[in-house]
């Protein structure tokens, strides 16, 4: 399926990505606009989280990075984006939750789109207010008990978020291709807005 106004490419297929701190409401929006646009929506989150639940050896080695707040290194987790890039269920494109998230990643998704030759659409990041993400996540944990989600491993996450992602944005800016969207409000209202701003390019 192609945006309205769009921004896929010849095939039709649509590549996204979606950026922002921990509690902007990725995931939920990701989940939306993979029904939009008819492709898959790809977490890391949730494919650690899923790794851990089921005690596999990347679950294991994943584990207590998760918990501290940190990124997972690099390697293990270029291994498994590459290894999901490569089912055939993205043939018609994806949406990338959570990844990149450092330039070293950036780097590696670029090689692996590069080998076929394909390319970004489009970059969406969700902004949010630092206090509003805390209180998001904050009864996040209250209601889902996630390990990663007290205050102390929250604000370290914001912290990771600031100091290694946030610098991507700039980097995608330069090739033209980051839609800024606001992620504060109802959650209909920031999905339409998503949509709205990607069919505007
Ligand atoms: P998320 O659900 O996207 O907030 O991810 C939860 C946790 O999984 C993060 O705090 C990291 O520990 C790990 N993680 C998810 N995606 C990545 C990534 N692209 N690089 C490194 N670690 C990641």
């Amino acid at each position: 399926m192609t945006v309205p106004g769009g921004a896929s490419d010849a095939s039709g297929a649509l590549r996204l990505l979606l950026i922002g701190p921990p509690g902007a409401g990725k995931g939920t929006q990701a989940a939306r606009l993979s029904e939009a646009y008819g492709i898959p929506a790809i977490s890391t989150g949730d494919i650690f989280r899923e790794n851990v639940k089921n005690g596999t050896e990347l679950g294991v080695q994943a584990k207590g990075y998760m918990d501290a707040g940190q990124y997972v290194p690099d390697s293990l987790t270029n291994d498994l984006v590459r290894d999901r890039l490569s089912q055939p269920d993205v043939a018609d494109g994806f949406l990338l939750d959570g990844y990149p998230r450092t330039l070293q990643q950036v780097e590696e998704l670029d090689g692996i789109l590069g080998v076929d030759g394909f390319s970004l659409d489009a970059v969406v990041v969700l902004t949010a207010d630092t206090d509003e993400v805390v209180t998001r996540l904050l009864k996040r944990s209250a209601e889902q008990g996630r390990s990663d989600d007290t205050e102390e491993v929250i604000r370290k996450r914001l912290d990771v978020y600031e100091e290694q992602t946030a610098p991507l944005v700039a980097v995608y800016d330069e090739r033209g291709l980051v839609v800024n969207v606001d992620g504060l409000g109802d959650i209909d209202v920031v999905t339409g807005r998503i949509i709205a701003a990607l069919a505007a390019r």
